[in-house]
């Protein structure tokens, strides 16, 4: 197996329907989308925070997903295509599924990329792509930006899904998204490396981030 397969392969460890592709090489598994999908179940209403920051994550993990199509139409480095077909699509849905759940308005509906209901997120868009079109080492370091971005706001949702309804359905997916975004990491930390570049940590603590990439790929809820 070629290197680039076998992270290739490790890369889409992260989403659902992606172990049978390590075997076989094969490029199946479509878009990650929501067949197949357990429907969460909510056994109280959300709280207004909870609420917000669901709808958050759902552009969240599109700002992902579309900055990372717009790079690899950029650089034609297929590990955000990757990644962005394969895994973020995949959270937008699992958090979609979230908000079908608790009765809130999608706030993606049929967007295209880069178009974003939160003018935030839209600004940050812009800025990454920018960014990212100067050369292939900055496009990586902004998909690095973003994985530590995701965690950061993730790991802060998880406090305070913890701290209000507490709710499983809602709490096990942001683990489940954090995972996905770990791997993600170590996969752009990797090939910044590769390219003889020493990564420095964007946004979380410098050992959160080296214990993140030292350790090994991981299958995030599947066994
Ligand atoms: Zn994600
Ligand atoms: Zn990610």
């Amino acid at each position: 197996m070629k290197l680039s397969s076998i992270i290739r392969c490790l890369l889409l460890a992260s989403s659902l329907a992606s172990i049978a592709a390590c075997g076989g090489g094969g490029s199946s598994g479509g878009s990650g989308g929501g067949a197949g999908m357990v429907l969460p179940v909510l056994q109280q209403p959300l709280s207004a925070l909870e609420g917000d920051s669901l709808l958050f994550i759902r552009e969240e993990e599109k700002l992902a997903r579309d900055v990372y199509l717009t790079l690899y139409d950029r650089w034609a480095e297929v590990t955000f295509q990757t990644i962005a077909t394969r895994s973020e699509q995949t959270h937008m849905d699992k958090i979609k599924l979230l908000l079908d759940a608790a009765g809130l308005a999608d706030p993606v509906g049929s967007n295209g990329v880069g178009v974003f209901n939160n003018a935030a997120i839209a600004d940050l868009y812009a800025q990454l792509v920018a960014q990212g079109s100067t050369s292939l080492t900055e496009a990586l370091k902004v998909g690095a930006f973003i994985e530590e971005y995701d965690i950061k706001d993730l790991q802060e949702a998880v406090v305070e899904a913890t701290d209000g309804t507490n709710q499983l359905a809602v709490i096990q997916t942001y683990n489940n998204l954090i995972c996905g975004s770990r791997n993600h990491l170590r996969s752009f930390v990797s090939l910044i490396e590769l390219a003889g570049i020493v990564y420095t940590a964007q946004l979380l603590p410098q050992a959160t981030v080296d214990a993140i990439v030292d350790s090994p790929m991981e299958q995030c809820g599947r066994q």
